[in-house]
């Protein structure tokens, strides 16, 4: 079997690439490089997609998160979020001035658990930081009842979860911001960085306008520090090409997992659980596996990439130790990250793909 990667970025190129091509050579001879109609007419689809009012195109997941903790408003306060998730979550905050504190996860959705978000509450507190980890959205209705007990604003991190939904809404509609990656390898990616926020809040919306381009909205007169977190138009025309078929993607991700399911049940892996209010989108295949680390060894010795997304939560990661935490503090991300490892899911994965892969990994525990 030829090798299967983790994501094969090339398979969709190939049936993209004429359209793509056809509004770069549009918008490389109108030398719109900056902003301009590439760039708001995807944050009008986007919003349109996404269901809010506003969505404002961004450098990257993590200004997007950067620039969505910075218009609620908290620095010098605490943001409670999840130590199970990639280092950008957390970085934003340290980045928007405010101090990071973790809540671990719930055993069967990997996503921040409501009750420890509770014991971690204090005056300080500003904001909740849900993460839709792999694509499975955290439990909104009652995060949203906690803040609005105590008064916090809620951002939700949907880099992993365009198009999931929760109770029927999607993601991205149920905080006051959220803020979305568009990486190359993320479930919509672009051909380089880039990221977008989406909001229902037009204050909130025109001040990320203004802060992604030096907190200004008329060329050289500045009303707020801002950054240089502009959405490239070249990669919002990617996007655009790209938005017309991220429904049908998710939907082939999700047939693939049904296949994954069946082929691997009566494996010793624990498979993900899904609650029937939830649609998931399947950004990663995670599994927990007994003896992952061999598995790995064995899958990628038969020519089959595998991921662990992540091996380190994010409180022991050495550029976090300055917050002291230590082995323990949080037990149940620290157990999912020493048994999880990610299979290949992409829209484009066949089913011959998956049937190997798990003859591959019935075999390893026979
Ligand atoms: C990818 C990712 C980010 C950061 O997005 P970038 O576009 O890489 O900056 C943030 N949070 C999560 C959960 C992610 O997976």
């Amino acid at each position: 079997m030829k090798k299967i990667p983790m994501v094969d970025l090339g398979a969709q190129y190939k049936y993209l690439k004429k359209d793509i091509f056809k509004r770069w050579e549009k918008l490389c001879d109108s030398t719109s490089f900056i902003l301009g109609k590439e760039v708001s007419e995807f944050e009008r689809e986007y919003a349109e997609w996404a269901g809010t009012k506003y969505a404002v195109g961004v450098s990257s997941g993590t200004s997007a998160l950067h620039l969505a903790l910075e218009a609620v408003g908290v620095k010098g306060k605490k943001v409670i979020t999840t130590p199970f998730t990639f280092i950008a979550t957390c970085e934003a905050v340290v980045q928007a001035g405010a101090e990071v504190v973790w809540a671990d996860i719930d055993d069967k959705s990997y996503t921040i658990d409501p009750v420890e978000i509770e014991k971690k509450i204090d005056e300080d507190t500003a904001c909740i930081l849900p993460v839709h980890i792999y694509g499975y959205p955290a439990d909104m209705d009652k995060i949203n009842k906690i803040a609005d007990k105590h008064n916090l604003s809620v951002i939700e991190d949907c880099a992993q979860a365009h198009g999931a939904k929760y109770k029927g809404k999607k993601v991205g509609t149920m905080s006051d911001v959220a803020g979305f990656s568009f990486f190359p390898g993320k479930n919509l990616g672009a051909y380089g960085d880039a990221g977008g926020i989406t909001t229902d809040d037009k204050e909130k919306a025109e001040l990320i306008k203004r802060l992604r381009a030096h907190g200004s909205s008329k060329k050289y007169h500045h009303t707020e520090l801002g950054y240089n977190y502009r959405l490239d138009a070249l990669q919002a025309a990617v996007l655009r090409v790209k938005l017309k078929y991220i429904d049908e993607w998710n939907e082939a991700r999700r047939e693939n997992v049904e296949i994954y399911n069946e082929a691997l049940k009566d494996t010793p892996l624990t498979l993900p659980r899904v609650s029937e209010n939830i649609e998931h989108v399947y950004h990663q295949y995670s599994v927990l596996a007994p003896d992952r680390d061999k598995l790995q060894d064995k899958l990628g010795r038969d020519n089959i990439a595998t991921g662990i997304h992540y091996p380190i939560p994010v409180h022991l990661q050495p550029s976090f130790k300055y917050m002291g935490h230590k082995k323990g503090d949080f037990p149940v991300a620290e157990r999912i990250s020493e048994s999880c490892i990610s299979l290949p899911i992409y829209p484009e994965l066949k089913s011959s793909q998956i049937e190997y892969i798990a003859d591959k990994i019935i075999e390893f525990y026979v």
